[in-house]
Order: structure tokens, then C-alpha cells, then sequence
């Protein structure tokens, strides 16, 4: 099932897919976009780019016949873009305000460590059942392993030290394991991680690569 759900993701198949017929091609990018964790974060900006220039082609159609005037392939060619320019910008941001608030719940519940819902709710001006169902969402994405939100609508993180063995390191020999931590910020999501110095290890949040 989850191979399935990578080959329909696969960037080839959302390539083809845009070729053949976009508005699938679009469905899947932003479908694909909207699971993969590191993707969400950046993938606002990169449809709000594809957005411009689309619209730069909507003006250059436009600019272009402007003499001759348009037979219908012309129209049909800046309808498409235009509706492409349109389509785009809102899923651009609509995904870019998802990244954002998506960093922001991390920076204050890893790197300022506030747990409780209520706290959140006001300090992100949202809705306390919003909140709620973002960091239910969050933990589903496998932003936040190993975390529940208990009764008292706290969120609990059972461990947050399991993943920091260095990626690299084989030997798990004592000494091996008594590496020089550094806290380093993730490039993408803004979590702080401790990481061995001079190590590569992957973001516990995100998932990215992170030197230390
Ligand atoms: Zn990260």
C-alpha cells in the first residue's frame, strides 16, 4: 500500500500526469506536497514561483498577439494559463500559511516547551479545537513522534532523546555514544536539535539533514 502511495507521489508519475492532463498533475503535487513533511514547509514558495510564471506567460501570450489579434488557440493557450496562474496562487498559499503556522507550533512546543493546549491557543490567537486538531494533525504527520495529548489536553512527548544516535556512527561502543552534543537549528522546520558535533544527523521533527 505505502509503495502504491509513492509511485502515484513519484515526481515522473505528477510530471506525466501534468502533460497528459494538468489539473490531475496539480492534484497530485499538492497532494504530495501536503504528506511529505519536509515538502509542506517549503512547498508554498515553490507553487507561489510556478504561480508567476505562469502569469508571466499569461502576459507574454497576451502581449504577443496583441497586434494580430487572438484566434482561438491563442484564447485557449491564455485561458489555460490564466486559470494555472489562479489555481496555483491559492494552493501556493493556502500551503505556504500551513508551513508557516506548522513552524510556529514547533518553535514553541520544542524549543520553548510549552505543552499546554490552552497556552498555545492564545499564544497562536486560534481557537483552542483548532489548535487542538492542528497538533493532532501534526503528530499524525510524524512532525511529533512519540507524543500523545493526554486528558488534561497537554501534549506529552514519551521520549525525545531515542534519535540521537548520529546516522553515521556504527559502533555502539560506550564511548562511541559519549559524543559532544551541540544544539543546532533545522534549515527547515526551526526545531533545535542536539547533535553530535561534526555528526549528520536527521532533524527528530522533519526529518532533514542537519550537520553539527
Ligand atoms: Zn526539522
Amino acid at each position: 500500500m505505502k509503495n502504491n502511495k509513492e509511485l502515484i507521489f513519484s515526481w515522473p508519475v505528477i510530471v506525466i500526469a501534468f502533460i497528459i492532463f494538468w489539473p490531475v498533475g496539480l492534484g497530485l503535487l499538492v497532494m504530495r506536497m501536503n504528506s511529505d513533511k519536509v515538502l509542506l514547509l517549503q512547498s508554498g514558495r515553490v507553487l507561489s514561483l510556478f504561480s508567476w510564471l505562469s502569469g508571466c506567460l499569461v502576459l507574454v501570450g497576451i502581449t504577443a498577439n496583441i497586434d494580430e489579434g487572438y484566434d482561438s488557440f491563442d484564447i485557449g493557450l491564455i485561458t489555460f494559463f490564466l486559470i494555472a496562474t489562479i489555481v496555483l496562487n491559492y494552493f501556493g498559499r493556502r500551503l505556504k500559511r500551513k508551513g508557516l503556522k506548522y513552524k510556529k507550533y514547533i518553535d514553541l512546543v520544542v524549543n520553548s516547551g510549552i505543552m499546554d493546549i490552552e497556552t498555545l491557543s492564545n499564544l497562536m490567537s486560534k481557537p483552542y479545537e483548532e489548535v487542538y486538531s492542528d497538533i493532532e494533525e501534526m503528530i499524525e504527520k510524524g512532525y511529533f513522534k512519540r507524543t500523545y495529548i493526554n486528558d488534561k489536553h497537554q501534549i506529552v512527548i514519551v521520549s525525545s532523546k531515542v534519535n540521537d544516535v548520529p546516522l553515521d556512527s556504527s559502533s555502539s561502543n560506550s564511548d562511541e555514544r559519549e559524543i559532544r552534543k551541540v544544539v543546532v537549528r533545522c534549515s527547515a522546520c526551526g526545531a533545535n536539535n542536539e547533535v553530535g558535533i561534526n555528526k549528520v544527523s536527521e532533524c527528530e521533527y522533519c526529518g532533514s539533514k542537519i550537520q553539527g
